[in-house]
């Protein structure tokens, strides 16, 4: 009796055995072969003197970027202290002094073996990658990326010390630090991962009704309360004139269970994190209504971040967990290797999704339900920029919504979950030239913009709101 295929073993399903001897079907098979092959061609790329001097540069420019977010004051900054001293300046503090990721000598790693937590969504598509890619064991690290079902498991485990370091959705660290839904506890934002990648997606029986004004009673699906993904919808509903409190339903269902739902007719759509969007599209039960991109180009979606405390800790090995996903970000920006990225992330250990799915997030040529393919190539992308001005944008909506009650003082919470804000203060320390202009910029949402250095004023400019 062959081996491969044991037809009368009553324990073992037949079609499951593979020709490799593995259990898994043919289809598992070939996107494994697929993503392997993929991965090695990434791997060769990454390893190009071209890739590497990219890379370094990729690396530098975000952090510089985050010293000055204004690019005037960038200027201004180099042209009083001269290139050099500015070089070294940067190099010895940035997003805190172990950070840097220009060092030629690194610090002994603190703790080798990490375990990181990422919701299988395309957001996590650099962190996730940084593995198979072999970014963390170049860096000394010994990483297991683990897939979690939802954003309250994510902080139970990151609170609990399960997991060192995360993917986050960019409010949370934000919230946990306040103490919203847990118990307070200082958390720090390393890196944006991501910018755009969302959608609102409708069930296809909407396709004639996709006037936002007439959706009074629709029932919608986001992933967790502390999500740019209920910002943004609420924000989108309300400048359409609805309430999001009282007009319609807002409900919070984990991303892998959105289509589930909207199949079911549970909800009527939701604004979701990508593959779920194209899912939808690929499954025939629903379409894309709108790219998140459209609302606000460039937002700010989910982050990577640890407890200050595990940072404290271990900061060299935080360091290098920074440069790897930072290297990482540097490759998934390249449009050129969307396309294999898309077969290494697709498997059953990662995101689970058919290849076809994935790669039409990441390349931005999609269905999109209603009979159209688009060509977006920024529908996703990874700009790692940790901007203080985004988390006072989220801090804004919190308050809005009544999820935060009372005055904020936005800019304090915002220097200190989002890292690169010690960089000022530890330059001052270490006695170096600090840039003294404004650290935040402003931002266009659906055509308003938001300056971050008039918050209070933003946040009553809104008709639609619940503050009491
Ligand atoms: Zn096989
Ligand atoms: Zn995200």
């Amino acid at each position: 009796m062959s081996e491969f295929f044991d037809p009368y073993n009553a324990d073992r399903p037949l079609m499951l055995k593979c020709s490799c001897g593995r259990n898994h079907s043919p289809a598992d098979h070939h996107a494994e072969v697929a993503a392997d092959a993929a991965a090695a061609t990434l791997r060769a790329r990454s390893e190009t003197a071209e890739f590497e001097a990219y890379s370094q540069e990729f690396i530098e420019a975000t952090l510089v970027k985050a010293l000055f977010p204004q690019d005037q004051e960038r200027r201004n900054f180099l042209r009083a202290v001269g290139k050099k001293t500015a070089m070294a300046a940067i190099a010895s503090v940035l997003p805190v002094a172990s950070l840097q990721a220009m060092a030629q000598d690194k610090g002994p790693l603190e703790k080798p073996n990490l375990k990181i937590g990422f919701i299988p969504i395309t957001c996590a598509t650099p962190l996730i990658m940084a593995h198979p890619l072999g970014f963390y064991s170049k860096q000394g690290l010994n990483v297991e990326v683990t897939k979690t079902a939802g954003w309250a498991l994510i902080r139970d485990k990151v609170l609990n010390k399960e997991y060192d370091a995360s993917h986050f959705l960019s409010p949370m660290p934000l919230a946990i630090s306040l103490g919203l839904g847990a118990n307070a506890t200082p958390m720090s934002v390393a890196t944006i991962q991501n910018v755009n990648g969302q959608a609102i997606t409708l069930s296809l029986k909407h396709k004639d009704n996709r006037d936002p004004k007439n959706w009074k009673g629709f029932k919608f699906g986001v992933p967790f309360d502390y999500s740019m993904h209920n910002f943004l919808l609420r924000y989108y509903l309300a400048e359409s004139g609805l309430n999001p409190d009282t007009d319609v339903q807002i409900r919070v269902i984990p991303p892998a269970e959105m289509v589930a739902n909207l199949r079911a007719g549970n909800i009527d759509g939701f604004l979701g994190p990508d593959p779920f969007n194209q899912r939808a599209v690929f499954d025939e039960v629903g379409f894309i209504h709108m790219l998140t991109k459209d609302l606000w180009n460039g937002h700010p979606c989910c982050a990577f971040g640890a407890s200050t405390e595990f940072i404290q800790k271990n900061p060299n090995t935080f360091a290098a967990l920074y440069r790897a996903v930072l290297t990482s970000a540097a490759m998934a920006r390249l449009p050129g290797n969307r396309e294999l990225i898309a077969k290494v992330i697709s498997p059953t250990q990662y995101l689970n999704q058919p290849e076809a799915v994935i790669s039409q997030v990441l390349t931005g040529k999609f269905a999109d339900g209603l009979g159209k393919v688009q060509n977006v190539p920024d529908r996703a992308d990874f700009d790692p920029m940790p901007w203080q001005s985004l988390a006072v944008w989220m801090l804004t909506q919190m308050q809005r919504w009544g999820y935060i009650k009372g005055n904020v003082d936005y800019k304090q919470i915002a220097e200190k979950v989002f890292l690169i804000t010690d960089a000022r203060k530890h330059m001052k320390d270490l006695g170096q030239t600090v840039p003294t202009g404004p650290s935040y910029i402003k931002h266009k949402i659906m055509g308003k913009e938001f300056d971050p250095s008039k918050a209070d004023a933003y946040l009553k400019s809104f008709a639609i709101h619940k503050m009491g």
